[in-house]
């Protein structure tokens, strides 16, 4: 199989911005990192990919942080896509939940945190719009944050629990487009509006989502990329969370002389530290 990729093209009139994925791979890690099987695995790789197509339509050196809130606000979802191309997440579901997926129809909320590498933050909050969908979240995003016409279809083909292929594309339409141009590729784009038709007829490579969305038009591919399932963490980084730790606590575990053992919530890679290295946190800085 491919790997994961992303492809960035323009029309050759400068009329249209189409960004296509491929993120079978990424789901497929983030999602048995989190235990997610099912319609939670189908959302969450909806989110991890809506996550990949936002950044990489942004600056390179940009990283996005997506944050679906369900119904239920005990139940949340996060996307953490890096420069560089790698993506990790989250999945917290009440366990009550678990079987009946995410629901987002009523009160959910999409959060998307853009952070730049001075540490900047830009951040935007929108509510899952009546259409209930991950797609339609992220557009209305694009909408309200960014301000620019924006359609993005990202989708998952599961079988049972398993992750098939996932993958989504989001167009862009210049701000002085003529009137008919949009009209004719809002109209082109409906039948593209959910990925499973193009799941279902084995189309959904990057390539032949921009030979669908950009049919008829010359374009050129002005980039690509590949993507991949990789997390951030490190010693140092989780160690960091052990400041959360009470001075007792690691006294007491000093005492009994044993190794602390921390996992990584986002890639589930554990982490030792000897008492040696715990002695080093009680010093303070
Ligand atoms: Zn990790």
């Amino acid at each position: 199989m491919a790997r994961d990729r992303v492809l960035r093209a323009m029309s050759d009139d400068g009329s249209f911005r189409v960004i296509a994925a491929q993120t079978t791979e990424t789901v497929r890690g983030a999602s048995t990192a989190q235990r997610a099987s099912g319609a939670i695995a189908c959302a969450f790789g909806e989110l991890l990919t809506g996550a990949v197509l936002v950044r990489e339509s942004m600056a390179p050196d940009l990283r996005v942080q997506v944050i679906l809130q369900g119904d239920d606000p005990r139940a949340r979802m996060v996307a953490d896509a890096h420069p560089g191309g790698t993506t990790r997440g989250l999945v917290q579901i009440p366990v009550a939940d678990a079987a009946g997926g995410m629901r987002i129809g009523e009160r959910g909320l999409l959060q998307i945190a853009r952070t730049l590498h001075n540490g900047s933050i830009h951040q935007g909050v929108v509510s899952v719009p009546e259409a209930g969908t991950i797609s339609s979240a992220f557009m209305s995003y694009m909408q309200s944050s960014e301000q620019i016409v924006t359609m993005i279809a990202v989708g998952c083909q599961m079988d049972g629990d398993d992750v098939l292929a996932a993958g989504g594309y989001l167009v862009q339409l210049l701000p002085e487009l003529e009137e008919e141009l949009l009209m004719v590729m809002t109209e082109r784009l409906r039948d593209f509006e959910s990925m499973a038709p193009l799941f279902a007829r084995n189309a959904a490579s990057p390539e032949e989502l921009l030979a669908e969305t950009l049919y008829g038009m010359p374009h050129t591919v002005v980039g690509t990329s590949e993507l991949a399932f990789g997390c951030t963490c490190s010693p140092a980084r989780l160690a960091a969370s052990l400041a959360t730790l009470s001075k007792a606590d690691i006294k007491a575990m000093l005492e009994e002389g044993r190794m602390l053992d921390i996992e990584c919530d986002f890639c589930r890679t554990r982490y030792e530290y000897s008492p040696e290295q715990l002695r080093g946190l009680l010093q303070p800085n």
